[in-house]
């Protein structure tokens, strides 16, 4: 830290990313990436924009936004397209939570919401996960605070119901309930449409794992028009351009090509289904997962040392999370049959190292 850093940074514990280690080629499963490339319409769609790049692109993302609108049935003024959903997630913790309204989400969840909380100098509780790691929607039911939960949960998998999605929004009628739905396309039911009927309810979803568009950095605000409203305040105040020319032509095209997408999702779940069933033969504790990945944890091998031995021995990265509750398992991302064939059969090879 240099001797400028603003103190009120100090104590800032960034989100660490998944790692991208370069000294061999790995089989990476470790951070929720699609096994499959865009479709050749998304590829091909940059290329009359990239003579255009001495223009600024549409500050609005207007064709971006209609063409999302018709995918998702929803009108363009409840849209904001962002540089990935976690865009959203700054900009809507930004708006909604302060220390009059401070966060809530689980325990156990996707890290990045206490770093930007942190770094927005939001409080912040943490409600623990039940025994077998579910969301109990009681306990979020007239909380009265902002709320975040990702719906399928990561790194669990697990999903709520829209019903029980729609009584923690209805119990909270004056706190601003996000539900990010990084995974839904992956079996979980998306909670889009109740943005008709509760105006206190943010959907964030993205192009990063469905639309195997990580690389583009694409996300999606849902809600009504006038948290809309409030949202591309913070985003014109902070950061008018947020999505390049050539991400801007990606959305549209990757928005149109909708069926080459959900049908690679429908592969992953087969995919997904098969390995948690590998590795229930295996002993592995698997959570249900509705997901592109799956979380599991074995009697037989402690959950840091798969992840080592997969790394070292096999080539295969999966994410270990050094977290008190969950550090005997790992996630695992669902990738091509193949590929899932590759990581069952080296999981088997190491446990018969075992005995
Ligand atoms: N939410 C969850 C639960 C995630 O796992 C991720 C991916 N790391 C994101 C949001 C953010 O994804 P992106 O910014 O790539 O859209």
């Amino acid at each position: 830290m240099s001797r400028y850093f603003s103190k009120k940074f100090s104590n800032l514990i960034p989100y660490a990313p998944g790692e991208q280690p370069k000294d061999r080629r790995y089989l990476k499963l470790n951070t929720n990436e699609s096994p499959f490339p865009p479709s050749e319409k998304t590829v091909k769609s940059v290329e009359d924009r990239l003579n255009r790049l001495q223009l600024y692109p549409d500050p609005e993302s207007t064709e971006i936004i209609w063409a999302m609108a018709g995918m998702l049935k929803v009108k363009p003024g409840q849209l904001m397209i962002t540089n990935g959903s976690d865009e959203v997630l700054n900009l809507a913790f930004m708006a909604y939570a302060d220390e009059n309204a401070p966060l809530v989400m689980p325990d156990i969840t996707y890290g990045f919401y206490t770093s930007v909380a942190d770094f927005n100098r939001i409080p912040y509780e943490e409600i623990p996960l039940g025994e077998d790691l579910t969301i109990n929607p009681e306990d979020y039911m007239g909380i009265g605070k902002t709320i975040v939960i990702p719906n399928p949960n990561a790194p669990t998998g697990i999903a709520l119901t829209i019903e029980e999605i729609e009584k923690i929004v209805s119990s909270n009628p004056d706190n601003i309930v996000i539900i990010d739905e990084a995974y839904v396309d992956f079996g979980a039911e998306s909670c889009i449409q109740l943005i008709n009927k509760y105006d206190n309810l943010i959907v964030s979803q993205t192009f990063s794992k469905s639309r195997s568009l990580a690389g583009a950095r694409l996300g999606v605000a849902i809600a009504n028009e006038e948290i809309i409203k409030d949202l591309n305040t913070l985003r014109f105040a902070s950061n008018p351009y947020n999505i390049n020319s050539l991400s801007g032509a990606i959305a549209v095209a990757a928005a149109e090509d909708n069926e080459y997408y959900m049908n690679n999702c429908k592969i992953i779940q087969e995919n997904r289904e098969y390995a948690s069933q590998q590795l229930k033969n295996l002993g592995f504790r698997v959570t249900d997962s509705r997901t592109n990945f799956i979380f599991a944890e074995s009697d037989r091998i402690s959950g840091e040392e798969l992840y080592l031995r997969l790394k070292e021995e096999k080539g295969i990265l999966i994410r270990h999370f050094n977290k008190e509750r969950i550090k005997n398992f790992n996630r695992i991302t669902i990738g091509t049959r193949e590929q899932m064939e590759t990581l069952i059969t080296g999981i088997k090879e190491l446990l018969d190292t075992i005995g």
